[in-house]
């Protein structure tokens, strides 16, 4: 028996078209899951569903708006029409607004936890009674050193990732009991889109970033294939409400 083997399984991943959400689907691909990349940019989806081809699965390329309740309904009626089901669902979607907390308007605090928190809950939430009426599932909520920490510069972020930790918890108790695990997948500094722009913002972010990472590098999207399959698989069958850092030990440093 292979823990780790996801053929026959669905997972869908919302922001799979890019950065860590597309690393988290090849490692899901190459573990034979059929993919369903969703994000708000139909071309970036389609792009991204046409790469994970190599794998030899299926995939579909979904438009989703994860702040909109209907949206992410339909994402999911959409991945169980065309695959027949729903075992992994990939709460990854995520942005950030930087700027100081006094500065913040309520449209901008709105915007940041509707799409980071908020909309993870409404996929959960959609995606439920297809898991449990399939005997089981995996949600793997995304959330980030912010989670852990505090920093001046992103009070809206650090927010919804602090709630992506106890929303983790909270789902992981409420369905257990029906063979659901949800785990948060924490990461550390990692080289994409999101922090190509954080570094050209914020001066010597990089310097601090290596110098505070004993693995001294920043991660990169393919890191996260490891993690992802374990908490998709049955490996990870009695883990559940976990928030597990994977940031090259950037967590550990005093
Ligand atoms: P990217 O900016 O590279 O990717 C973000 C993804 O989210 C894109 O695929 C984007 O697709 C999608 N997205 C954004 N808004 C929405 C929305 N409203 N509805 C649906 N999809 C949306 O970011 P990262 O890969 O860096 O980040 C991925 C996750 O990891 C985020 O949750 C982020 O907070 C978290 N994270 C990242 C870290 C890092 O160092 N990079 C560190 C800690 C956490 P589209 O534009 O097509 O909608």
């Amino acid at each position: 028996m292979n823990l780790f083997d996801l053929n026959g399984r669905v997972a869908v991943i919302t922001g799979g078209n890019a950065g860590i959400g597309f690393g988290i689907a090849q490692g899901l691909a190459a573990a034979g899951a059929a993919i369903a990349v969703a994000g708000r940019r139909a071309d970036k989806n389609l792009e991204a569903a046409r790469a994970l081809e190599v794998f030899n699965v299926k995939t579909a390329a979904l438009e989703v708006d994860v702040c909109k309740e209907e949206s992410c309904r339909s994402m999911v009626e959409s991945t169980v029409e065309r695959f027949g089901r729903i075992d992994i669902l990939v709460n990854n979607a995520g942005i950030t607004i930087r700027k100081q907390p006094e500065t913040y308007t309520l449209a901008e605090w709105n915007k940041v936890i509707d799409t980071n928190l908020t909309g993870a809950f409404l996929c959960a939430q959609a995606a439920y009674p297809h898991m449990k009426n399939g005997r089981g599932g995996k949600i793997i909520n995304i959330g980030s050193m912010f989670s852990i920490f505090g920093t001046s510069f992103a009070v809206a972020y650090a927010g919804s990732k602090g709630g992506i930790v106890q929303m983790t918890k909270a789902l992981a108790c409420a369905w257990a009991k029906d063979n659901i695990q949800v785990n948060a997948i924490l990461p550390g500094w990692i080289d994409t889109p999101l922090t190509q722009a954080a570094r050209k913002e914020i001066p010597g972010l990089n310097e601090r970033v290596l110098a505070r990472t004993p693995a001294g590098r920043w991660g990169e999207p393919q890191d996260f294939a490891g993690i992802a399959v374990f908490l998709a698989s049955s490996a990870s069958g009695f883990i559940t409400g976990a928030a597990i850092p994977v940031d090259g030990g950037y967590s550990s440093q005093g």
